[in-house]
């Protein structure tokens, strides 16, 4: 039998019916035994907690930890599944792709929007396809949830309180769990998996609208090591100086002080193209890095692990191409 190590990290799954109080570390294990009996008949499971905490709490130095632990522990098994909240699941599952470079074996976040416990609990068939992902999905970071395995850092959370949750706007998926199980190749990582588990925290996310006044993220970027903007639609932001509220002094500055600045797009399907519009124009003269169809959950992760291992053009050339399958080509095609 298949050996798969289950590590939790907390979130609603794990709660009691009386939430917010977090299930003991034994009552959740009981709880796994007793409500997912079958469980134990697909895989020897390993059961590792690694916290108990709401995901809001989630931070990058428990992803470097998780990382490291998910590295050291992999070669005694066939797979992973990690239990976590489903409020930063999407930024965990972002983070975990991109400090674990090769990755050679399956691992499955899930979660629930009601806890284990609970009689119309989603939890219960979410652990069933996780472990059935974990077992026969792609070798990567994923993120399985009402009966479809996503790639982990192409979901975003869509849904607070229907099951169907998780959304993958801009990649088709890697499974479907339906009355049969289907699931994709998945990305094909190269060379030996390591773990790459420094991070650079101190970066801002900036998400532009009518009425922003500049000086606010002038003051700002002389504080951060990178900027990531979510722009409108193809990238874009105000540029017209006549109206006092043009982002262009913004760039100017971040360019000016060695800061690296990603756009990404407040609309889910498509992404960026610095191409098509004025404020692009200007975005790229200042050497702004388009973040293409990525998420915001995978911008912010990817600027953070950059940073932290590459300066100037070879950041920019980690940015901008995919190296866990984050990013595809956004290409502008005429008549
Ligand atoms: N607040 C919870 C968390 O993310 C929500 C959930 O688990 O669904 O930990």
């Amino acid at each position: 039998m298949k050996r798969l190590l289950l590590i939790h990290t907390g979130g609603t799954l794990g709660m009691t019916g009386r939430r917010p109080n977090a299930l003991k570390p034994g009552a959740f294990f009981r709880t796994v035994a007793s409500r997912v009996p079958e469980l134990k008949t697909l895989a020897h499971l390993e059961l590792e907690l690694f916290s108990n905490i709401d995901s809001c709490e989630m931070q990058p130095e428990l992803w470097s930890r998780l990382a490291v632990l998910l590295h050291e522990r992999l070669d005694d098994f066939d797979g992973a599944v990690v239990t976590h909240g489903t409020d930063t699941l999407a930024d965990t599952a972002s983070a975990l792709s991109f400090m674990l470079p090769g990755l050679d074996k399956p691992v499955v976040l899930t979660g629930a929007q009601r806890p284990l416990e609970e009689v119309r609990t989603d939890a219960r068939l979410n652990l069933i396809d996780a472990v059935t992902s974990a077992l026969h999905g792609p070798s990567e970071v994923t993120v399985c949830f009402d009966s479809h395995l996503l790639r982990g850092n192409r979901v975003r959370k869509v849904a607070v309180s229907e099951y169907d949750a998780f959304e993958s706007p801009n990649h088709p998926g890697l499974g479907v769990l339906g009355v049969d199980t289907r699931f994709e190749k998945g990305w094909k990582a190269k060379g030996k998996r390591r773990v790459l588990p420094k991070l650079e925290p101190n970066i801002f996310l900036l998400r532009v609208f009518p009425g922003l006044d500049p000086r606010l993220p002038l003051a700002i970027v002389p504080q951060i090591k990178g900027l990531v903007i979510e722009a409108y639609g193809a990238g874009n932001f105000p540029v017209d100086a006549s109206l006092g509220r043009s982002l262009a002094p913004v760039f100017a500055l971040a360019r000016q002080r060695g800061i690296p600045v990603v756009l990404v797009s407040q609309a889910h399907r498509n992404g960026v193209e610095l191409s098509l519009y004025e404020s692009g124009a200007v975005a790229r003269a200042n050497g702004a890095i388009s973040g293409g169809d990525m998420t915001v959950p995978a911008v912010v992760a990817k600027l953070m692990h950059g940073l932290a291992y590459f300066r100037g053009r070879a950041l920019a050339r980690y940015l901008e191409r995919s190296v866990a399958g984050e990013r595809g080509s956004v290409v502008a095609t005429g008549p």
